[in-house]
């Protein structure tokens, strides 16, 4: 469970961030990221609108969540991951440094997953790799299949 402080601290450096980007956290954009925050796995869009709808006054069709949790991706307030077809809240909203490409860590038993930095280092040892093949990477973001501490 993430507590209540730190969920507030988060929505209002993800208020402040969006205002400094010249965007606007809405309130039903700010109520989706309350959910991806609350949240130890990544939803799907479908069950982020669930949730949303559980408590909200008035329903949002699923299009509608998928707007906005595109909008989340694009202010670097959540990210998709392409293997789980889901998304989750980033890690790092309520920080001061900056954000490095991120890895995530997936645990195949319970979902949890884990936001790491990846080194630059590592980061262009592996795309040199790739490209010695003649692919070309098309995606930084690293998704690692794992089993988290306590499934081990
Ligand atoms: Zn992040
Ligand atoms: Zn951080
Ligand atoms: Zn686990």
């Amino acid at each position: 469970m993430v507590s209540k402080t730190r969920i507030n601290k988060v929505l209002s450096k993800a208020e402040e961030r969006c205002s400094a980007a010249g965007s606007r956290l809405t309130e039903k954009r700010k109520k989706i990221l309350e959910i991806m925050v609350s949240s130890d796995v990544p939803l799907s869009p479908y069950e982020v609108v669930d949730q949303y709808n559980e408590v909200a006054d008035s329903k949002m069709p699923a299009n509608s969540a998928y707007r906005i949790l595109d909008f989340l991706v694009s202010e670097n307030l959540a990210h998709k991951l392409a293997s789980a077809q889901k998304y989750i809240a980033c890690s790092h909203i309520a920080c001061d440094h900056t954000h490095n490409v991120p890895q995530f860590l997936i645990c195949g038993k319970c979902q949890k997953v884990q936001e790491v930095g990846i080194q630059t280092k590592l980061m262009k040892q592996l795309k040199d790799n790739v490209e010695s093949t003649g692919y070309s990477m098309t995606s930084q973001q690293l998704e690692i299949q794992c089993l988290c501490p306590d499934c081990q």
